[in-house]
Protein backbone atom coordinates (compact mmCIF):
# COMPACT_ATOMS: atom_id res chain seq x y z
CA UNK A 1 0.00 0.00 0.00
CA UNK A 2 1.12 3.14 -0.75
CA UNK A 3 0.23 6.56 0.68
CA UNK A 4 1.30 10.25 -0.17
CA UNK A 5 3.66 11.77 1.92
CA UNK A 6 4.81 15.49 2.12
CA UNK A 7 8.91 15.06 3.00
CA UNK A 8 11.38 18.17 2.77
CA UNK A 9 8.26 20.15 0.85
CA UNK A 10 7.79 17.46 -1.97
CA UNK A 11 4.68 15.20 -2.32
CA UNK A 12 6.46 11.82 -2.46
CA UNK A 13 4.81 8.22 -2.58
CA UNK A 14 6.07 5.99 -0.15
CA UNK A 15 4.16 2.91 1.36
CA UNK A 16 4.19 3.30 5.04
CA UNK A 17 5.01 0.69 7.52
CA UNK A 18 2.14 -1.60 9.64
CA UNK A 19 2.59 -3.76 12.62
CA UNK A 20 5.09 -3.90 14.74
CA UNK A 21 8.73 -3.38 14.69
CA UNK A 22 11.94 -3.91 16.38
CA UNK A 23 15.17 -1.89 16.15
CA UNK A 24 18.89 -2.70 17.27
CA UNK A 25 20.44 0.63 18.24
CA UNK A 26 24.16 0.62 16.88
CA UNK A 27 25.04 3.09 18.60
CA UNK A 28 26.03 5.36 15.79
CA UNK A 29 25.81 8.75 16.56
CA UNK A 30 25.31 11.47 13.16
CA UNK A 31 26.84 14.77 13.37
CA UNK A 32 24.08 17.17 14.35
CA UNK A 33 24.28 19.03 11.16
CA UNK A 34 23.73 15.10 8.54
CA UNK A 35 20.50 15.00 6.87
CA UNK A 36 18.56 11.74 6.11
CA UNK A 37 19.92 12.27 2.75
CA UNK A 38 23.33 12.02 4.06
CA UNK A 39 22.68 8.66 5.47
CA UNK A 40 20.52 7.18 2.50
CA UNK A 41 24.17 8.34 0.28
CA UNK A 42 26.33 6.82 2.98
CA UNK A 43 24.19 3.41 2.80
CA UNK A 44 24.03 3.53 -1.26
CA UNK A 45 27.84 5.07 -1.67
CA UNK A 46 30.12 4.23 0.99
CA UNK A 47 28.57 0.80 2.44
CA UNK A 48 27.43 0.16 -1.02
CA UNK A 49 23.76 -1.02 -0.68
CA UNK A 50 22.04 -0.42 -3.59
CA UNK A 51 18.33 0.75 -1.76
CA UNK A 52 17.19 2.55 -4.99
CA UNK A 53 15.87 5.47 -3.11
CA UNK A 54 14.96 7.71 -6.28
CA UNK A 55 16.66 11.34 -6.98
CA UNK A 56 13.42 12.75 -5.95
CA UNK A 57 13.08 11.30 -2.85
CA UNK A 58 16.59 11.73 -1.72
CA UNK A 59 16.13 15.43 -2.95
CA UNK A 60 13.28 15.84 -0.35
CA UNK A 61 15.23 14.03 2.85
CA UNK A 62 18.18 16.26 2.55
CA UNK A 63 15.24 18.77 4.04
CA UNK A 64 14.49 16.04 7.25
CA UNK A 65 17.40 15.88 10.58
CA UNK A 66 19.48 12.35 9.91
CA UNK A 67 17.56 11.24 13.40
CA UNK A 68 14.64 11.16 11.53
CA UNK A 69 15.26 8.06 9.81
CA UNK A 70 16.06 4.73 11.31
CA UNK A 71 16.38 0.80 10.08
CA UNK A 72 13.68 -1.44 11.66
CA UNK A 73 12.47 -4.85 11.10
CA UNK A 74 9.55 -7.10 11.54
CA UNK A 75 11.76 -9.33 14.34
CA UNK A 76 14.17 -9.56 16.67
CA UNK A 77 16.11 -11.70 14.24
CA UNK A 78 15.76 -9.43 11.56
CA UNK A 79 17.78 -6.66 13.61
CA UNK A 80 19.38 -8.89 15.47
CA UNK A 81 23.13 -8.80 13.61
CA UNK A 82 23.46 -4.48 14.37
CA UNK A 83 22.56 -5.13 18.53
CA UNK A 84 20.33 -5.73 20.97
CA UNK A 85 16.61 -5.45 19.36
CA UNK A 86 13.74 -3.74 21.26
CA UNK A 87 10.38 -2.82 20.01
CA UNK A 88 10.32 0.16 17.92
CA UNK A 89 6.97 2.56 17.03
CA UNK A 90 7.29 2.25 13.51
CA UNK A 91 2.83 2.21 12.32
CA UNK A 92 2.57 4.45 9.92
CA UNK A 93 5.79 6.12 9.06
CA UNK A 94 6.82 5.89 5.55
CA UNK A 95 9.22 3.23 4.42
CA UNK A 96 11.75 4.67 2.03
CA UNK A 97 13.84 1.70 1.26
CA UNK A 98 14.20 -1.87 1.73
CA UNK A 99 17.76 -4.31 1.96
CA UNK A 100 16.18 -7.48 1.00
CA UNK A 101 17.22 -9.19 4.23
CA UNK A 102 14.11 -8.21 6.26
CA UNK A 103 15.31 -4.27 7.16
CA UNK A 104 13.17 -1.44 6.23
CA UNK A 105 14.42 2.24 6.25
CA UNK A 106 11.60 4.18 8.24
CA UNK A 107 11.15 8.31 8.11
CA UNK A 108 10.03 9.14 11.81
CA UNK A 109 7.75 11.98 10.54
CA UNK A 110 7.44 12.80 14.18
CA UNK A 111 11.32 14.12 14.41
CA UNK A 112 10.89 15.80 11.18
CA UNK A 113 10.01 19.39 11.10
CA UNK A 114 8.82 19.40 7.67
CA UNK A 115 6.46 16.78 7.65
CA UNK A 116 2.94 17.35 8.08
CA UNK A 117 1.86 15.23 10.77
CA UNK A 118 2.09 11.40 10.92
CA UNK A 119 0.62 9.73 7.58
CA UNK A 120 -0.18 13.65 6.20
CA UNK A 121 -1.54 13.24 2.91
CA UNK A 122 -3.26 10.18 3.54
ZN1 LIG B 1 11.61 15.79 7.24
Amino acid sequence: MSSQCRIGGEVVEAPLFKGRAFRAPTGYQHSKAATAADVVRHEQEELGNDLGVSTRMVAALSKCPAEAIVWVGRSRKAVGRYGKPEPYEAEGHPIIAVDGEGGYLVLRLDKCPCAEGKGAGR
